[in-house]
């Protein structure tokens, strides 16, 4: 099969490969749309996880189910599945510790793009599809559907990171669609003020839509004394890290505020060694914030409960797409869309029809 694969750092190029096979929870997938996300372009462009030659790249993806495994009871060939970003082995150890993001290990749940094979593939794999897989309802747009598995999720499991209760005054910092999607769990979760931090025009007035109530601009001198002065130097209650660099983290910190303010981490950092805890405005180590950083929850009844927010109104994640590509060989130009960031882009996404493709 035809693959999109990472050779060495910055050098992506289409190979064969063999196609992949399914023990028997699992499921080998066609993908029918899917989107690149700015991690693939850290680990392919920015020095991000090492991987072995050839390694496929992408993990979001809506499919085409072509092949079950004897022992998978709920899906079947032909069933169009929405793919969750993060797919753990439900059968680890360490989920009975409630540990679903890294069970056997550091990013274990992480498995396409990350331990095993992507999406920017003729077929894919996805393990444990029973609970792995959410079926795509027949009331909800792909583009909506697909932005759930990692976008969605994502930026979901940052508010909910940030323990955002009625009320709390929030920052999002970067707002790309992970960040946009935090603006829109923080609203949800009843935030009453959203600084948002970012500049592209696009993302901006998304933004607002979702929920933001100020926006901050990064190039416009430091952000933590930004937020500090619109709120007469008390900080924010939950500040939620979608964006920037090590630097970030630290202004993060600085502009939450004593006595339990929370700080949530869902970016990808690259090139730093450490991540840097200012430590006056970490109350030289006894402040009170709390600093939590993770990835975003993955599995079947999460995309479920995504979709229902969809379908009765509560989310329209879908309008974060801003760039459309149409056929399977798409994928490369699509990819190098989302690693130069035009200005005008959210999300790109790639359909493919296969009745179409030769
Ligand atoms: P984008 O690149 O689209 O957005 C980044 C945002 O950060 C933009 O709004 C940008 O502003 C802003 N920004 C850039 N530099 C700074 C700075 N110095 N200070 C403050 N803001 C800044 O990224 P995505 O939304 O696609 O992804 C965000 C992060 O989430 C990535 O690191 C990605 O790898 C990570 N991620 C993490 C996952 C997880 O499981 N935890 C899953 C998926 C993604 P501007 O408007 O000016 O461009
Ligand atoms: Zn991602």
């Amino acid at each position: 099969m035809k693959v999109l694969a990472l050779m060495e750092p910055n050098k992506v190029q289409w190979i064969e490969k063999e196609k992949p096979t399914a023990g028997p929870y699992d499921a080998i997938l066609r993908p029918i749309a899917i989107a690149p996300c700015s991690s693939d372009v850290h680990t392919a462009f920015e020095g991000g996880a090492a991987k072995p030659a050839g390694f496929v790249l992408g993990h979001e993806a809506i499919g085409e189910i072509v092949e079950v495994g004897e022992l998978v009871r709920d899906f079947k060939i032909g069933d169009k599945v929405v793919v969750p970003a993060g797919t753990p082995d439900w059968r680890a150890r360490g989920i009975q510790e409630h540990n679903f993001k890294h069970p056997e290990g550091p990013f274990s749940s992480f498995m396409l793009s990350g331990s095993r094979d992507g999406v920017f593939a003729e077929f894919f794999m996805v393990n444990d599809a029973d609970n792995n897989l959410a079926i795509l309802p027949e009331d909800v747009s792909i583009d909506d559907a697909l932005m759930t598995v990692d976008m969605v999720t994502t930026g979901f499991t940052g508010a909910e990171l940030a323990d955002i209760k009625f009320g709390d005054i929030v920052c999002v910092i970067g707002i790309g669609p992970v960040g946009l999607m935090a603006i829109a769990g923080a609203k949800l979760r009843g935030a009453a003020r959203i600084f948002a931090v970012g500049t592209r025009p696009d993302c901006v007035a998304l933004a607002k839509q979702y929920g933001a109530t100020d926006i901050i601009s990064y190039k416009e001198g430091n952000i933590a004394k930004q937020v500090l002065e619109l709120t007469n130097g008390r900080g924010t209650d939950a500040t939620i890290i979608a964006g920037g660099n090590a630097e970030t983290f630290a202004l993060a910190i600085a502009m939450t505020r004593f006595g339990g303010g929370n700080i949530a981490n869902i970016n990808y950092f690259t090139g730093t060694e450490y991540l840097p805890i200012p430590a006056a405005a970490y109350g030289l180590g006894m402040s009170g914030k709390t600093i939590r950083g993770d990835l975003c929850d993955g599995g079947r009844v999460r995309i479920e409960r995504l979709l229902d927010m969809i379908r009765y109104g509560r989310i329209q994640p879908g309008k974060m797409v801003t760039h459309r590509f149409y056929g399977f060989n798409k994928i490369e130009e699509a990819f190098y869309v989302m690693r130069d960031k035009p200005k005008d882009l959210i999300k790109p996404v790639v359909y493919i029809d296969w009745s179409k493709e030769k």
